[in-house]
């Protein structure tokens, strides 16, 4: 299980234009999306932020105090207890997270040999796997996201579940996606 099928899985289970426009649509600071996927056992949660959401800047870190943010994001986002969390009756565990920020894994060396990258914009992608005891009874995730990450208003969610399909706009009021 890894983004790929994340990616194949939804783009088939959702309309054409949904899928390209989570590739070309530029980001908007304070919102991130998500994509649910569940297979069998497999619980896949992929995270899409822009990283101002997440450590409050766009570019490699250029001091301690931001590298500290960055190996607190790392941790965080490899320890997601307290970010994700699928309802207590499907019985699921964490097995790892794959993470995707180029920008954050640079210096400041690389990105000047790179000078492709978006000077404004950076973005992080967080693909959390999850193996669930009891699937039948996962449908519903809460995403405490909004306590860990001040930046966040917003969460644009889309599930693809063996039960059907949802598309959910979580926040700090509403932040249980089920379906
Ligand atoms: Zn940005």
């Amino acid at each position: 299980m890894h983004r790929q099928f994340i990616h194949s899985f939804i783009f088939t289970s959702f309309s054409l234009c949904a899928a390209m426009s989570h590739a070309a649509e530029p980001h908007v600071h304070g919102i991130a999306k998500m994509l649910v996927a569940i297979d069998g056992n497999n619980l896949e949660v992929e995270l899409v932020s822009p990283l101002d959401n997440l450590v409050g800047f766009e570019r490699a870190p250029r001091n301690d105090r931001e590298r500290k943010a960055v190996q607190k994001l790392m941790k965080q986002l490899n320890e997601p207890q307290s970010l994700i969390v699928p309802i207590s009756a499907a019985k699921c565990t964490h097995n790892k997270t794959e993470i995707d920020a180029p920008i954050l894994q640079s210096t400041s060396k690389t990105e000047h040999v790179h000078g492709k990258h978006d000077e404004k914009h950076a973005e992080m992608t967080a693909a959390f796997s999850f193996r669930c005891a009891d699937p039948v009874a996962l449908k519903s995730i809460e995403v405490r996201l909004f306590d860990v990450f001040p930046n966040l208003q917003r969460v644009q969610a889309e599930v693809a579940a063996p039960g059907g399909q949802a598309a959910s706009s979580l926040g700090r009021a509403h932040r249980t996606l089920s379906w």
